[in-house]
């Protein structure tokens, strides 16, 4: 043993160097978040789970036109159409609306193919489960998912410059027509 450790475990000077580097850190600010009862504030832009919109008047905004079904890499979602006639005008809507969460990856190419809006990014990310059968989200949950985090998906389709948060927005939107059957 030479003399330079002799003294350096006689004096525990590795004790004392991690008792130095803990009291500095003791004044250094706090990064861990003691989750669930700390939560992060996520930006707008986050991409959180998928929901269906409705517009201001509560009508669906899907046209069911397939769009973030082609534009979808892992070819997650699932889109069946259907048209409706009412008061002689042609409507086209999802029948049926399918988004396998379990293999999106959360790249918002389906939210940017879609022509209306019609779907958005929340910040939802609690929806963990032991059933992955559950993790389907079938038309009635993604739409459940789009009211409940209307302001997730608004402020997500703002901060992707695809909505404008203003009152030029509703001018600005782009609606799909409707058409009067001959
Ligand atoms: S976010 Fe990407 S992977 Fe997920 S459903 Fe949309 S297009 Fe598909
Ligand atoms: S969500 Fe948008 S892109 Fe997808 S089917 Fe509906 S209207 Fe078309």
């Amino acid at each position: 043993m030479t003399i330079r450790t002799f003294f350096k475990n006689v004096f525990f000077q590795e004790i004392l160097k991690a008792l130095k580097l803990t009291f500095k850190h003791s004044f250094v600010k706090e990064v861990t978040l003691q989750y669930p009862h700390q939560k992060l504030q996520l930006p707008d832009a986050h991409r959180g789970a998928l929901g269906l919109l409705y517009y201001d008047d509560g009508v669906e905004r899907c046209v069911g036109c397939d769009l973030c079904q082609a534009a979808c890499p892992s070819h997650c979602i699932r889109v069946v159409s259907g048209e409706d006639q009412e008061n002689g005008v042609l409507r086209r809507f999802a029948t049926e609306f399918y988004i396998d969460m379990t293999k999106c990856v959360f790249c918002g190419f389906c939210v940017e193919a879609c022509p209306v809006n019609a779907l958005g990014m929340t910040k939802l990310y609690e929806y963990s489960t032991a059933n992955k059968r559950s993790l389907i989200f079938d038309k009635p949950r993604l739409y459940e998912v789009g009211k409940n985090y209307y302001n997730d998906a608004k402020a997500y389709l703002v901060a992707h410059n695809q909505e404008k948060a203003d009152e030029s927005a509703e001018a600005w939107r782009y609606r799909f027509p409707s058409f009067t059957k001959q």
